[in-house]
């Protein structure tokens, strides 16, 4: 399975971090080895002294498609969570003041904590979700699908022109504003409206 993350989907994030707002879709990929499950430790890694969080609605592929066309996008995944998209900002913000690519500042093991899935049928409304992040039991970051820039089925459409989507895949739709640091003893819950989906400790 692949992890398909989109950059710069929340106008106030671009702003925060002084990046424009995107015309299209911001991609970069996250390999399966990137995956940490609910409730395991992250473990700070020795080559960064900036990681901060991202919390992001993630989207489950349900079915293989390429050139999948918004109307039916849709029919492409039933299920969602919370998921945090771990950034080493310090060598990101190196790599992007070269014009390098990202994987090395977003994509090492361990920087995709996913939470427990959520069948899509408990929600009137997908363009409507809230979810947030608590950080030693404070809100840093509350967002709501309705913000986006790009939604989740342009989304799952464009991605699918690039890339043919398989069952498993995952899109990590972007992060809110509120995004910031993170240190040991840190323990970050995630939550899809008032379920709390994902919590991680970081040692
Ligand atoms: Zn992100």
């Amino acid at each position: 399975m692949k992890i398909i993350a989109i950059g710069r989907n929340y106008a106030e994030h671009a702003r925060e971090l002084n990046n424009p707002v995107p015309t299209s879709p911001v991609i970069f990929l996250k390999p399966d080895t990137a995956l940490l499950k609910n409730q395991e430790a992250f473990f700070l890694p020795d080559f960064s002294n900036s990681i901060e969080f991202e919390a992001e609605l993630v989207v489950k592929i349900s079915k293989e498609g390429k050139h999948i066309d918004p109307a039916f996008a849709h029919t492409y995944y039933e299920e969602i969570t919370v998921g945090i998209d771990f950034t080493a900002r310090d060598i990101q913000k190196n790599l992007k003041e070269k014009g390098l690519p990202w994987e090395l500042a977003k994509s090492f093991d361990h920087s995709a904590p996913i939470g427990e899935f959520v069948s899509k049928s408990k929600f009137s409304d997908i363009q409507n979700i809230s979810f947030g992040l608590k950080k030693n039991g404070e809100w840093v970051q509350k967002g709501n699908s309705s913000e986006m820039i790009f939604k989740i089925d342009s989304l799952i459409s464009f991605v699918s022109t690039r890339f043919t989507l398989k069952k498993g895949d995952l899109i990590m739709t972007g992060t809110p504003a509120g995004v910031g640091p993170i240190s040991m003893g840190d323990v970050l819950e995630a939550f899809l409206e008032e379920e709390r989906v994902l919590i991680t400790p970081v040692k």
